[in-house]
């Protein structure tokens, strides 16, 4: 059997952030990745400047979208709007996690795709770990330490804490991407918000080009097909964009978010990072730069307790203890608790100055924080 320091359970950002620090640091490190990659993801693919210091990275160009997004556009329920200059990065799934696989190999990492974890088990200070790759036998490995960033259908959460997972799906999205001819009167380089009951009932819906289509999305609890036609039509007419759909892109989870102290790290030499571990945000429409900064912290943790023998997991726990508080405090101003589309446009006119001008703030002092400290966007 072979034998590893960490095995981490999935390549993506989480996971990729992590091999790359633990084989850097000299550990035998092994991420599998269920996909075959580059494996795509529904996701919007936006984050902010400070993103690239949690990856410990500078993001090569050729790995991003070839319009950047330079302003924000935000609407309110009564149709009001504004535009702010806004800088964010723009990339998709597949592109970028498969250069973050890469880099992490490049480190020392192993890396195998199309190989799923299907069990473990705890032995004698020692993991087990089932592995399936793809049309062939289960194979095991052993390892002192096991990072679960699989994400927000995490099988390894649901063997520990299925109590954290419903039934029926939650918070459900759909994109539609379209091939349009021109860009109508939308901007190129704007993200579109628009914050409406009536399209979205989690947080806002949104539109922004990625290469050379448009993205139309949103997210809603009930009918979100529905919800997203409507939401179309209405960027159609109002922004006089011409196109059709060429593909659609669902998705919806069964883990608990909206769970008070829903977040959980892991125990002993068990961890959880990335979504797995609860650290998307539906507040802020955002995961990937926590998915980020867990994996370099839970990879930090897991060298320092090499040296000085205190317990991996308290110091993870410890260097997340401020994002958690975050997280959690979020999950309870989620827009499901807005009744009518004048309650919700009364709370965004009392918060979002407040909220705009912390966020300015936070984004300057971004760049001169160390990665530790960044403080996650919007405010
Ligand atoms: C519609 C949508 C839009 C979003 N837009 C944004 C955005 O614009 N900006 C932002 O910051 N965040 C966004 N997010 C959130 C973001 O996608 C996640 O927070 C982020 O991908 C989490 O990264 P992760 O590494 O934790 O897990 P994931 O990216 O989910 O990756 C988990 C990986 O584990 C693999 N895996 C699962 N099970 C196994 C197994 N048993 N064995 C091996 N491998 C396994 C999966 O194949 C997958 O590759 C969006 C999410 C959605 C759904």
């Amino acid at each position: 059997m072979e034998d590893f320091d960490v095995v981490i359970i999935g390549g993506s950002i989480a996971g990729s952030v992590a091999g790359r620090y633990l084989a850097e640091a000299g550990m035998r490190t092994l991420i599998v990745e269920a996909a075959k990659t580059p494996r795509e993801k529904p996701c919007s693919g936006i984050q902010f400047g400070y993103f690239e210091k949690l990856l410990g990275r500078k993001i090569p160009k050729d790995k991003l979208c070839q319009n950047q997004l330079k302003s924000l556009y935000m609407e309110y329920p009564n149709g009001k709007s504004f535009k702010v200059p806004f800088s964010m990065l723009n990339f998709t799934r597949d592109v970028f996690d498969n250069w973050l696989n890469e880099i992490a190999v490049e480190a020392g990492a192993n890396f195998r795709d199309g190989v799923r974890c299907t069990e473990f088990e705890h032995k004698q200070q020692s993991f087990i770990v089932k592995l399936r790759p793809k049309h062939q036998d289960i194979e095991q490995v052993r390892t002192k330490y096991l990072i679960a960033a699989d994400g927000l259908t995490s099988s390894i959460r649901r063997k520990l804490k299925p109590q954290d997972f419903s039934q029926k799906p939650l918070a459900p999205t759909m994109n539609y991407y379209l091939r349009t001819i021109g860009d109508g009167d939308l901007d190129p380089h704007t993200l579109y918000q628009f914050w409406n009951l009536n399209y979205n009932n989690l947080m806002f819906a949104w539109a922004y080009k990625k290469n050379d289509l448009w993205v139309i999305g949103t997210g809603h609890t009930d009918n979100v097909i529905k919800r997203c036609d409507m939401l179309l039509k209405y960027v159609k007419n109002t922004f006089r964009l011409q196109g059709d759909i060429v593909k659609r892109e669902g998705y919806a989870s069964t883990f608990r978010l909206d769970a008070p102290n829903h977040v959980f790290l892991g125990t002993n030499n068990l961890f959880f990072a990335g979504d797995a571990a609860g650290l998307v945000d539906m507040y802020r429409g955002l995961g990937m730069d926590a998915a980020a900064l867990s994996g370099r912290l839970v990879a930090k943790a897991i060298i320092k307790s090499e040296k000085n023998k205190i317990p991996a997991i308290k110091l993870y726990e410890k260097k997340m203890r401020k994002v958690i508080v975050k997280i959690n405090k979020n999950s309870e101003k989620q827009l499901l608790t807005y009744k009518s589309n004048d309650e919700l446009l009364r709370a965004l006119k009392k918060s979002f100055l407040k909220m705009g001008i912390s966020t300015l703030f936070a984004n300057l002092l971004n760049k001169i924080l160390p990665p530790n400290k960044i403080k996650l966007l919007p405010t």
